[in-house]
């Protein structure tokens, strides 16, 4: 893992990701992710958008919208699961808590004096240690917490391990800056590494940050338990205003443009963007309705038994299929994705249908090791597949460090590996359906990540004093509308107002990601539906080698896949849904 090799000798370079993880949970406060936690968290999207049994017609109004991530498809137990079972184990204590402080007091004096090189060294790796250990626990605090959420204790448990690991991270970096202020005689030695934008960073650091970190952690606890929608955008409109204030600390106008560069290190600007809204526009909303229609003509003919095969196939838990696929898949995979799924599944996983379990599947990092949660509703094989695909990544790089836009990119041609790699082991008409809904669904849910990116763009540069739910309604509807200029987007795809109600507090500014890797995970379907060997190179390269100085759009450009602006990958994504429908 990463984290051993940035522990370089002597020196604040544990720090640099330290900065990387404040400048995580300075995004990802309160939400699925971590809020204090080390690096970074990513989930499942999901377009909510599920076939019916009913028969297609041109015009469709099914599939039904179920926004996701609330929406349970699995009947929840009333046996919730204890999460101790899978060895999370909570066990923090005010001395480790004070022990942390005593270290950081020593690491301090002993650095400042700058002398004694050796001593610095050791009381820097206990510093480390003691650090990371607070995090770790502060990541288990969060997952017993989304494994009850109705739980009093546990959520203040969660509440409390929000302000101790962000007081600490405060802390650590305050004294590094103090440190870098100081006369020390070893100040090469010991930010020696660090750029001028990471000093600049750490100058720029304001406690008031993490003040606000703590209420925006609060915020998302509210948010997500309440049910009244006046209050969920009165706490919307606050989180947005503290968002933004933590941006102009870093000098930017608003949280958005600081989040595109800073928190996601994205790799393209606002131009490309507008070039790829605009190939939504021009191919994937046309590419949407055929893609749909293409899964309903044939869908809709099978017999209603066949169509419960697949429904099984794509919505029921990965481990109540009629044959074992995720086993064949994990069979057939070369040796190190297998070992990689088996872990994942074995050992570092929950899996919980509890009633009040958090809705969605996401994989974090608990302390040094990945861990993929499943919540109610998010077992089926291509989410198990997808947290696979991040789990597998992160054991060659820590997942706080790879580009969000790749990471999705290791989770969703996971899942398009796996699809291809069914092909010969399900009834033909089963796996042609899925395939057909999967194209569907990618496309979907690229244009749904499109729009709630436009959303919150809009949001974050306007001045939200006396908004109300209706106006952040138009807002989401104006954009809408700018896609499906025909129609109402509700009728065909999902009612982008509740949508955005779900998913803007959990991930600010991370929707994107998913669209952009989208395209390029069906890149790797087409290509696997040429050579699927070829396909899983690929793939293994990306997640086992990838270059993580380089950003998104080179580790594409050096595994050969198309990207997100890419015109004449959209082109040939239309000729293949063409040829689909004349089959
Ligand atoms: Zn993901």
């Amino acid at each position: 893992m990463n984290n051993q090799i940035n522990r370089c000798r002597s020196s604040f370079k544990r720090l640099l990701s330290l900065l990387l993880v404040l400048v995580m949970l300075l995004s990802l406060a309160a939400c699925t992710a971590n809020p204090a936690g080390p690096g970074t968290t990513v989930g499942t999207p999901s377009t909510g958008t599920k076939p019916t049994t009913t028969t297609p017609t041109t015009n469709p109004t099914t599939p039904t919208t179920v926004p996701a991530p609330t929406e349970p498809s699995v009947p929840p137990t009333t046996e919730p699961e204890d999460p101790a079972k899978y060895e999370l184990v909570y066990t923090l204590t005010q001395e480790q808590v004070d022990e942390f402080y005593r270290l950081l007091d020593e690491c301090e004096q002993l650095s400042i004096v700058g002398e004694d090189i050796d001593a610095i060294e050791a009381s820097m790796e206990a510093l480390d240690e003691a650090y990371l250990f607070l995090e770790e626990q502060h990541s288990i605090a969060m997952i017993f917490h989304y494994s009850h959420m109705s739980d009093k204790d546990l959520e203040q448990q969660y509440l409390d391990t929000v302000d101790i690991a962000t007081e600490a991270n405060d802390a650590y970096l305050q004294m590094a800056r103090r440190v870098y202020l100081s006369d020390t005689p070893a100040k090469d030695i010991l930010f020696e590494g660090w750029t001028d934008e990471d000093i600049a960073s750490l100058l720029a650091y304001d406690e008031e940050i993490a003040e606000i970190q703590k209420r925006n952690a609060e915020i998302g606890v509210e948010y997500r338990a309440t049910k009244d929608d006046a209050r969920k955008i009165e706490l919307y409109i606050e989180m947005v205003k503290n968002n933004n204030a933590i941006a102009r600390y870093y000098d930017y106008d608003n949280y958005y443009t600081y989040a595109y560069e800073k928190v996601y290190n994205r790799d393209y600007g606002m131009d490309e963007l507008a070039q790829m809204r605009q190939f939504a526009k021009t191919y994937l909303v046309n590419d949407f309705y055929t893609s749909l229609n293409n899964f309903y003509a044939y869908f809709g003919n099978l017999d209603a038994s066949v169509q419960q095969r697949v429904q099984d196939f794509l919505f029921n838990s990965y481990d109540e299929q009629r044959a074992d696929y995720v086993g064949m898949y994990i069979d057939g995979a070369p040796e190190s994705l297998q070992k990689a799924l088996r872990e994942m599944l074995e050992h570092d996983s929950l899996f919980t249908k509890a009633v009040d379990a958090k809705a969605g599947a996401f994989t974090t990092m608990i302390g040094e090791r990945s861990y993929c949660y499943f919540g109610p509703g998010y077992w089926s094989s291509t989410t198990v597949m997808h947290e696979g695909g991040h789990y597998y990544a992160s054991l060659y790089s820590d997942l706080g460090s790879i580009p969000l836009d790749l990471a999705e990119v290791h989770s969703q041609a996971n899942e398009w590996l796996f699809i291809s790699f069914l092909q010969d082991k399900m009834a033909y008409s089963v796996q042609r359906s899925t395939v057909d809904y999967r194209l569907y669904e990618n496309i979907a849910m690229t244009l749904i990540c499109l729009m709630v990116d436009e959303f919150e763009q809009e949001v974050y540069s306007t001045n939200l004093t006396g908004f109300t739910a209706a106006d952040f309604d138009a807002i989401m509807d104006r954009i809408a509308k700018s896609y499906f200029p025909d129609g109402n987007v509700k009728d065909y795809l999902a009612d982008m107002n509740y949508y955005w109600r779900q998913v803007v507090v959990d991930q600010p500014v991370y929707y994107i990601s998913y669209a952009v890797s989208g395209i390029a995970a069906v890149g790797v379907f087409t290509e696997a539906e040429k050579d699927y060997d070829h396909a899983m190179a690929i793939y293994q390269k990306l997640c086992e080698e990838p270059v993580l100085d380089e950003g998104f759009l080179a580790n594409l450009t050096a595994a050969g896949l198309p990207g997100p602006f890419d015109e004449d990958f959209y082109k040939q994504l239309h000729e293949i849904l063409e040829e689909r429908k004349n089959r």
